[in-house]
């Protein structure tokens, strides 16, 4: 009797716990050993024996971590580097070239700002900001023969707008370019970039699948696409080695030990997210309240779409302006004041002044009156009676 097999794919959460992480061969340990090793014995001359040579060309303890990531944002291959910033200084030196050109959705993390007008520029890479939501602007930034990429973060940081992914890579393929998409904030639980026809995901890894602010990394994540002849994921994977800025054996195991719980955490966050949007309306303090879960944002329905939950990032916006909300960033005790985001604490911040600061007297600058939370997952009731005292202090 032959017995059908069926394919089905399996869940988000079974593949986060087991993607990569399969028990050690030789000593059956569940959990595989962090393999805190810099070189690899060779049996002969270049007679390796899993294929590991140097750590900065490959280490167990890192590709498994990789290999996790990539089941989990449906891509063909992921690459874990030191830092979020360091994994889009890899991707953008592997794909651009000097002449070349980046459309840079506006609303998005200061540092890759930074990165692009401060140290990318200098070697020749130009760069036009854009609207997220305005595609015709998209288009029209675009300049033939010359843009090679298209940058996009969504939801953004830290108004939480949402962009069309779909309608992005569609601009993208008819400029020639790819997309790539910051997907920290949404993280692979709640959106897929390259289910949506993105060429490229990055991540920092430092904030949702960290997710306990221990550890510093990042990821680029790669589908099938083939640029200048050769598979994205080969250029990606060259540079990785090639310059260098590759994740310790510590910090992907700390990575790898935060993702198998994202799906549990996310759920979390964004339950009480949702709770604190909904709350936060009501506040003769606040004048206006960004999250997309909350029907009146612009981006509600798209996100609907796109997204499977609206994340556990809130900004709002001081009717009394910069001063009260000045006073709100330093007026939490539970809520710390701190930049970063998507660990389990909550966490306060003023983005005029903190995280954006490298873009404060530019078109690109945030509202003073701002305030950013990272909703942690504390109980709601605590973070609540927090937020309340500190937005009275600021009234009074
Ligand atoms: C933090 C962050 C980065 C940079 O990551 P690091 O790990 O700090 O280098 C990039 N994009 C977004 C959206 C971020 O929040």
């Amino acid at each position: 009797m032959t017995r059908t097999v069926t394919t089905r794919r399996r869940g988000f959460t079974t593949t986060a716990v087991h993607a990569g992480q399969q028990p050690d061969p030789l000593t059956g340990a569940v959990i595989p050993p962090v393999y805190q090793t810099s070189t690899f014995a060779q049996d002969g001359i270049n007679v390796l024996r899993a294929g590991h040579e140097y750590s900065r060309g490959s280490n167990p303890t890192r590709n498994g971590f990789e290999e996790q990531l990539a089941a989990l944002e449906h891509g063909d291959r992921a690459f874990a580097f030191a830092s979020g910033i360091a994994a889009e200084d890899a991707l953008l030196r592997a794909v651009l070239r000097p002449g070349e050109h980046v459309v840079l959705g506006a609303d998005g993390y200061g540092g890759t700002n930074r990165l692009i007008t401060r140290v990318l520029a200098p070697w020749g890479i130009g760069h036009t900001p854009v609207e997220i939501t305005d595609l015709d602007a998209v288009r029209a930034a675009v300049r033939p023969g010359d843009t090679a990429v298209l940058w996009l973060e969504t939801p953004s940081n830290p108004l939480l707008g949402i962009a069309d992914v779909a309608a992005w890579a569609e601009l993208a393929r008819e400029a020639g370019a790819l997309l790539v998409v910051d997907n920290t904030f949404a993280s692979p639980y709640l959106q897929n970039p390259l289910l949506l026809g993105a060429h490229a995901v990055v991540h920092s890894t430092t904030k949702y699948i960290g997710g306990h602010s221990d550890v510093l990394g990042g990821a680029v994540v790669v589908g099938a696409a083939a640029w200048r002849g050769a598979p994205l994921a080969e250029t990606v994977g060259f540079q990785q080695f090639a310059a260098g800025a590759v994740a310790g054996p510590q910090d992907s195991y700390l990575a790898a030990r935060g993702l198998k719980t994202l799906s549990l955490r996310m759920e979390r966050h964004q339950e009480n997210a949702q709770r604190i949007a909904e709350w936060l309306l009501e506040r003769p303090e606040v004048s206006r309240v960004l999250y997309p879960g909350l029907p009146e944002h612009p981006g509600h329905a798209l996100a609907a779409t796109q997204m499977r939950g609206s994340g556990g990032m809130v900004s709002f916006r001081l009717a009394g302006g910069e001063a009260a909300a000045r006073a709100v960033a330093e007026g939490t005790r539970l809520y710390s004041l701190s930049v970063s985001l998507g660990g389990v604490e909550s966490l306060i911040c003023y983005p005029s002044e903190m995280t954006h600061a490298s873009v404060r007297g530019t078109p690109l600058a945030v509202p003073t009156d701002l305030v950013r939370l990272s909703v942690g997952i504390e109980d709601v009731e605590d973070q609540l009676e927090d937020l309340e005292r500190a937005l009275t202090g600021a009234a009074s």
